[in-house]
């Protein structure tokens, strides 16, 4: 198979034609028209010597990855399904605000960590996806768009990696994904506008603090790890205090001052007045040994094999109030595209159970593909 130039960073592209004998210049060229210019053809690259082109096109290609399915939302919220082989299936979605794009992109078919609120978890793990899987969504919806919106300046100002996966568990395909999303001559995005989203895998977070410091957010969910770990079962490894031990590491290598706390409202479970006042004492307590950080209050986007409900909108505000009283900065966050398919995961989810519902079946995963975003 030949080689897909999207799988390389630029020290990885420049080490492979300079394996073709040609100088680190031509790669960096390479470089910016896949990337920055969206082309794909290499006869389009006409700064290229007609000699290196050739060996391109024996050798390489820019392979994206097949839209399964498209729905666009009446405010905007753009989602695709792409194929990545065997069945499995992954989501992208764009979200466009007065003051941003932002694309939710995803690091893995399928997750491990099994969150009770989310529904990829309850399908299970089926691989990593590869760099060049990770950076074929962004490369796609970006120009992709600029061709739609008749745009040549860049569409997309922010990435989440918030999509299916935990992106921490997909660690040597994801930095090199996250460098070259930050390149000058590929996407351009500064440091904070590019977030990583973990439920928490500790080391990870060390190395990424040293590796490629991004903005972090981290999927908090309860105020205590008895609560934790049967939402979010990373917990029993990772306990919150070495969680937060973990966000206070990584704070002084971050390109913003603060962590950003994910946390989904589920009814009588985690949103009672009791659980915002232990949040408080949590992140600030008397005396300042809390975690510099925003908290982002979720809706929960209900899927029967959860046994969870959305919290009222009521328990929501009054949790809200808590926490901003005590000076947490807290958003309660609207959900987007709800025409198309409300929850993160849905369309993933009603691809898969109607193209990969036997071998689901053979392994007794639950097939309620309803799911909460990476949280
Ligand atoms: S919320 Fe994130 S980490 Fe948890 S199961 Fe879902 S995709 Fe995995």
């Amino acid at each position: 198979m030949k080689v897909n130039l999207l799988d390389f960073d630029l020290p990885g592209l420049i080490g492979w034609c300079e394996g073709l004998g040609e100088k680190k210049f031509r790669a960096t060229q390479l470089f910016r028209w896949v990337h920055h210019r969206g082309v794909s053809e290499f006869d389009q690259m006409t700064d290229l010597a007609r000699e290196f082109r050739d060996k391109l096109h024996q050798l390489a290609e820019v392979r994206a990855l097949p839209v399964v399915q498209r729905q666009d939302s009446a405010d905007g919220t753009i989602k695709w399904l792409f194929d990545v082989g065997d069945g499995n299936a992954v989501e992208t979605v764009f979200i466009p605000e007065d003051d941003r794009a932002t694309l939710c992109v995803s690091s893995q078919a399928g997750c491990a960590v099994g969150c009770r609120f989310c529904s990829t978890g309850h399908q299970g793990f089926s691989r990593n996806l590869a760099t060049a899987e990770i950076l074929a969504q962004l490369w796609f919806v970006e120009h992709t768009l600029r061709r739609e919106f008749k745009q040549n300046e860049r569409i997309i100002s922010n990435v989440v990696m918030m999509g299916m996966g935990e992106p921490l568990q997909n660690y040597n395909a994801l930095v090199p994904a996250l460098t070259v999303m930050l390149h000058d001559h590929a996407y351009g995005l500064s440091r904070r506008r590019v977030t990583v989203s973990t439920s928490g895998v500790v080391p990870m977070m060390d190395r990424l603090a040293h590796d490629c410091p991004v903005a972090l957010a981290v999927s908090l969910h309860a105020p205590h790890d008895a609560l934790r770990d049967s939402l979010v079962p990373i917990n029993r490894k990772y306990p919150i205090a070495e969680l937060l031990d973990a966000c206070r590491r990584y704070l002084p290598a971050a390109p913003r001052d603060f962590i950003t706390f994910e946390y989904c409202m589920l009814d009588g479970v985690n949103d009672q007045p009791e659980h915002a006042q232990a949040l408080v004492a949590l992140l600030h307590p008397p005396g300042g040994a809390g975690v510099p950080c925003k908290l982002n209050l979720i809706p929960f986007n209900p899927f029967p094999a959860s046994g969870l409900q959305r919290s009222p909108d009521a328990a929501v505000q009054a949790f809200a109030r808590i926490l901003l009283k005590a000076g947490l900065v807290t958003t309660v966050r609207k959900t987007r595209g709800d025409d198309i398919d409300a929850a993160c995961g849905q369309l993933a989810g009603d691809i898969l159970d109607r193209t990969d519902v036997q071998r689901r079946v053979a392994r007794q995963r639950t097939i309620e593909l309803v799911r909460t975003p990476h949280i």
